[in-house]
């Protein structure tokens, strides 16, 4: 609360009393802290693969090389090219959700497949990790977008990857929901619930409730030397729930994290 006062005068110019301006301008200052946050984590960002494209092709360019070491330095360009393409997907995409503009295209589909897909994809990412996938039981095809889907779970993934730096197992787990799975206050019906768990650097519980805000990134030693936007969870949050349901976490500080999201199954009532 912002408390401004200026005096009141007479015609003679007295001062005959005060007037008193009380204004909430929490909110202005939080926007703009998180619009200064915005602008200078997107700078950096952006700033880290670029040096690394820079230089990595201004040496490409201005001397010989042999050819395994010509082919490494095309990798990392690759690969920074590709975290900068990320980037920008992710502003967009959390603008479009912004704006309303994001549509679901839903269709009758299995999420067997999708998993295959991804983990054919973030075969290179996994050289510390152990992937474990464990679909067990029939697990009833699901009504939603595929693209929005692959998306929510290459989200969940590369973090648990990004999140546990020193390796570990990461289990994606994909069951048909029971009751005892999900929240209290989870809509009623036949859902799926997929989980990603890891054996990461984990989060404090006064963290948990706000990793799900855009541009919110747990601030220490450890994710400080990781990249990242703080967008994926927040756009992770908003593809869930366009389609019906839940994202929630559960996650032991050093030891781990587990996120979970629900899907309706093909056929639901209601
Ligand atoms: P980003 O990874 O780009 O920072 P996200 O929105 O995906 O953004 O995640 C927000 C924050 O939540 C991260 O910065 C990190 O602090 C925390 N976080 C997300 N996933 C994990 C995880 N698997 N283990 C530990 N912390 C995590």
């Amino acid at each position: 609360l912002e408390l401004r006062s200026v005096p009141t005068r007479d015609s003679k110019d007295r001062i005959t009393g005060r007037l008193w301006a009380v204004s909430d301008v929490t909110r202005e200052r939080e926007a703009d802290r998180l619009k200064n946050e915005f602008v200078s984590i997107v700078s950096h960002e952006l700033r880290t693969p670029l040096t690394s494209i820079l230089g990595y092709t201004e040496l490409l360019r201005t001397r010989e090389f042999a050819p395994e070491e010509r082919q490494q330095f095309i990798t990392t360009v690759f690969n920074e090219a590709e975290r900068l393409s990320q980037l920008v997907e992710d502003l967009l995409g959390m603008s479009r959700i912004e704006a309303g503009k994001v549509k679901l295209n839903r269709w009758v589909i299995s999420l067997t497949n999708i998993v295959y897909e991804l983990t054919t994809q973030l075969n290179t990412s996994l050289i510390k990790h152990r992937l474990l996938i464990d679909i067990t039981g029939e697990i009833p095809p699901i009504y939603a977008d595929r693209d929005k889907v692959k998306q929510i779970i290459f989200n969940l993934l590369t973090n648990a990857i990004k999140y546990s730096p020193n390796g570990g197992e990461i289990q994606l787990t994909i069951r048909e929901a029971q009751k005892r799975d999900l929240p209290g206050d989870h809509p009623l019906g036949q859902w799926i619930v997929v989980s990603v768990r890891d054996e990461g650097i984990g989060m404090a519980p006064e963290d948990l409730p706000r990793i799900w805000e855009r541009f919110y990134r747990v601030d220490n030693t450890n994710t400080r030397k990781i990249g990242g936007t703080g967008l994926g969870l927040s756009i992770s949050r908003a593809l869930v729930e366009l389609h019906g349901g839940r994202i929630w976490v559960t996650s032991t500080l050093g030891r781990g994290s587990r996120f979970f999201f629900t899907l309706p199954v093909a056929g639901m009532k209601g």
